[in-house]
């Protein structure tokens, strides 16, 4: 009796055993079925949009561009002999006066300017005039120095602490400046960047460009804003850096940007994230017309335009799988011109995320939330 109790038992327990295998084989087979299903899982069909959907291309489109002015001839050859020789160097200046013919000319060679001696308590500052129209000015004139008092010593020093991060307050307290004024100064270097920027960065040459937005909490958590940041790969170069929304409107305005300070005819290689922001702006921008006989004229996307994107899977703020994808041109060209350049080749946007990290590290508003997931490098 007892054996044959113990019989049943062990045929119970084998029959559980073989039950437990099978629904672990069968749950293993549910899993990787799920996972086929994910992979083969094909991404959104996006249609690309052509100029007409930017806002400032719009806008620039109805505007002429202005013709380009004739270089006057030289003051010196125009003045004539005789007078006294010029002692003061003037070249990199121009003349401020609009009406004047020599508005805007820096060369020394040809413009009519002169030394017109001195003024300053604190320091010299040079004064010009300029001998075509009489308009006399300062060599301050539209710099950060500009009617301001102080030595530019100590307001060079000031802007050096505060980008190295010093306290406005601790400033004043050590150099005796009040703080509105420091900030006032912050405000004109800052405007002087913009259009140092502007002036300089322009006609550029770029082989890879990676575009990406870094999470901000700006007046603290009211608002949610984004710091978009274009870099090319080869040179380091930051040619666009914009605060906005997470929207088409500022996706637009940052490659619109972005293709102004292209050289003509200059067409990168682009990678950035998932965004479909990038692509709709992206396409919008490196396209022309092509009209057939008989058709209306059509959108069509440049032939050395290469896009791709990196997207990364999360599960529980962990990347856990890294998509790469080109989605204009073809992958063989994208790697092609990439190591032509001397570059690897492969898709990535990490020298972006890097420079976000950089810009993070260096202004204290940026500083990321615990979690954030924007702040997780990639490799
Ligand atoms: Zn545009
Ligand atoms: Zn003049």
């Amino acid at each position: 009796m007892i054996k044959e109790l113990l019989g049943i038992l062990g045929i119970l327990v084998l029959l559980f055993e073989i039950y437990q295998c099978l629904r672990r084989y069968w749950l293993r087979l549910l899993l990787e079925q799920r996972k086929k299903e994910k992979r083969t899982r094909k991404p959104d069909v996006l249609l690309p949009k052509s100029e007409k959907d930017c806002r400032f291309c719009r806008a620039e489109m109805g505007k002429r561009t202005e013709a380009k002015r004739e270089m006057p001839e030289s003051w010196q050859t125009c003045k004539g002999r005789g007078g006294r020789k010029k002692k003061i160097q003037t070249e990199g200046y121009f003349c401020p006066n609009i009406s004047c013919e020599y508005y805007g000319i820096t060369e020394e060679a040809i413009h009519a300017l002169v030394g017109y001696g001195k003024h300053g308590k604190q320091e010299d500052i040079r004064d010009f005039k300029c001998q075509a129209c009489g308009k006399k000015f300062t060599a301050r004139r539209n710099t950060i120095l500009y009617r301001l008092k102080t030595h530019s010593w100590l307001i060079e020093k000031i802007l050096w602490l505060m980008a190295l991060g010093v306290d406005a307050s601790a400033l004043e307290e050590v150099f005796g400046v009040r703080e509105i004024t420091i900030r006032t100064w912050l405000c004109r270097s800052g405007m002087q960047g913009k259009k140092l920027h502007e002036r300089f960065i322009a006609e550029l040459t770029m082989v890879h460009v990676q575009l990406d937005e870094l999470w901000t909490n700006v007046k603290e958590g009211s608002q949610d804003m984004w710091l978009w940041v274009a870099t090319d790969v080869k040179t380091k170069l930051v040619p666009v850096l914009q605060v906005g929304g997470r929207n088409q409107e500022v996706a637009f305005s940052v490659v619109h940007e972005l293709k102004g300070r292209l050289a003509f005819g200059c067409v990168p290689v682009f990678s950035t994230d998932g965004l479909k922001h990038y692509f709709y702006a992206l396409t919008a921008h490196f396209g022309k017309w092509v009209s057939a006989e008989g058709k209306k004229p059509a959108w069509v996307l440049l032939k050395d335009f290469v896009y791709s994107q990196v997207i990364k899977h999360q599960r529980r703020r962990k990347t856990v799988e890294v998509e790469r994808r080109v989605l204009v041109g073809e992958a063989s060209s994208y790697t092609g011109r990439l190591c032509q350049a001397g570059l690897s080749g492969r898709i990535n946007t990490s020298f972006v995320e890097r420079l976000n990290l950089t810009i993070r590290l260096c202004i204290s508003k940026l500083i990321a939330a615990p979690g954030n997931r924007r702040s997780s490098p990639q490799n």
